[in-house]
């Protein structure tokens, strides 16, 4: 069995418990991140850590250890596992405090690392391709909560989520309350067209990290692309689509709302931005031993 690390101890997965006047729990107050292992290395370690530390100061919520020490727990915990391959899930609540909403009530944050032995998010999709519906729920406004925060309260997420389930669909996806593609229930998303890659840009949705890496191969290999606002239209009439994420990786959606996606197969770009991002996570990354 497991151990995780909470509060400051390394107990068995069944023994980690949290107070019910945890703010986390309460009211979804806190932060988290979502980090992958491959090979005996953390992909991109820095990266969520310091996307973590970003969430948590939007929030106003002061993560009481330096991020170097977090990066050693979350490479402790892992060892303490014996994991090579697996999904991290560090998480920080504002911690016990009382009924009331206010975090100048909660005495410390609570910090608590869970690692898990891991395989593919979406089995035999990424050769058949996902069935994508656009769904009536919004993604967060900017202006309310903005989905840059990789927060606690995944409410609206999970909306998506329930409705993208009801129509027979693999993943949901968002639009913005203008109308505007955001992105995937937990994911990112990226559109071909003409042999061009398109992807929304970061105001309204989660700075993924992925969708970094995904950038990252597109122009090491020279394909073109652009970040712009795209609508329905752009989903609807593109050649090829996929979602990036650290769970979902790079996955090629062939319907969208029961339209075909081109020919109704993942498309020769996806295809090749797998193969590429499959050599970087197996040959990249922090060394866990
Ligand atoms: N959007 C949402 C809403 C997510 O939950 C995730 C998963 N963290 C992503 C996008 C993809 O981000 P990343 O590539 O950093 O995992």
């Amino acid at each position: 069995m497991g151990l995780v690390y909470i509060d400051g101890k390394f107990v068995p997965e069944e023994e980690a418990k949290i107070s019910i006047f945890d703010h986390g729990f309460l009211y979804g107050d806190g932060v988290f991140e979502g980090i992958r292992a491959y090979n005996g290395r953390v992909f991109r370690l820095k990266e969520h850590i310091d996307r973590l530390y970003d969430s948590a100061k939007v929030i106003c919520l002061e993560i009481p250890i330096s991020k170097e020490e977090f990066m050693e727990l979350i490479l402790e915990t892992l060892r303490k596992n014996n994991l090579k391959n697996a999904y991290i899930r560090p998480i920080v609540t504002r911690g016990i405090g009382d009924l009331g909403l206010d975090p100048r009530k909660c005495s410390k944050p609570n910090i608590i690392i869970i690692t898990k032995e891991w395989d593919r998010l979406y089995g035999d999709l990424y050769e058949k391709g996902l069935k994508a519906v656009t769904v009536a729920i919004r993604r967060n406004a900017i202006d309310a909560l903005p989905p840059n925060i990789k927060s606690l309260n995944y409410l609206n997420n999970i909306l998506g989520k329930i409705e993208a389930n009801e129509k027979g669909g693999d993943e949901a996806i968002f639009l913005d309350s203008n109308g505007y593609i955001s992105e995937g229930s937990g994911d990112n998303i990226f559109i071909v067209k003409n042999g061009r890659v398109y992807t929304p840009p970061i105001l309204n949705n989660l700075r993924g990290i992925t969708r970094e890496v995904v950038i990252e191969i597109i122009e090491k290999l020279g394909i073109p692309f652009k970040e712009m606002n795209l609508g329905i239209y752009d989903l609807y009439s593109a050649d090829e689509i996929f979602v990036t994420g650290t769970a979902a990786e790079i996955a090629p959606i062939t319907v969208i709302d029961g339209r075909k996606v081109g020919d109704g197969k993942p498309g020769e770009i996806t295809r090749r931005l797998i193969e590429e991002f499959k050599k970087i996570t197996e040959s990249e990354g922090t060394p866990i031993y």
